[in-house]
């Protein structure tokens, strides 16, 4: 039995999950909250975010994100590989950064736009 407090929303259920049971989650209020325990016990996911480097840009860092989630144990690698990115402005909001961040079929994109200095 492990137990966690669900992150999906802010009213933070307790959640127990039986590993020994199929992955049983109790002390969810909502579906979402039993995909959630089942989801952190076998495969962990998180969506990214972070900033990467960008010049001749209003603001010298952009926010980034994965548009979907990706394996948490993979957060370590993406954070190196966002650290490598070298970008020049103007960047559109949404526009793709890193295509499928190490092949997990998510993709870092800008959170918003980052128009040129100046402009
Ligand atoms: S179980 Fe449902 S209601 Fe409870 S925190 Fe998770 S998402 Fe929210």
């Amino acid at each position: 039995m492990k137990e966690l407090v669900c992150i999906v929303c802010p009213r933070g259920c307790r959640l127990t999950v039986d590993e020994e049971q199929g992955y049983k989650v109790t002390g969810n209020s909502c579906p979402r909250g039993a995909e959630y325990g089942r989801t952190e016990l076998q495969n962990p996911t998180r969506t990214l975010t972070t900033t990467v480097c960008v010049a001749g840009g209003l603001h010298r860092r952009l926010p980034v994100r994965t548009n979907r989630a990706i394996p948490k144990a993979l957060l370590p690698a993406a954070m190196a590989e966002a650290a490598r990115v070298r970008l020049q402005a103007p960047v559109a909001a949404g526009q793709i950064i890193i295509p499928n961040l190490l092949g997990t079929g998510a993709d870092l994109i800008a959170s918003r736009a980052m128009p040129a200095a100046g402009a």
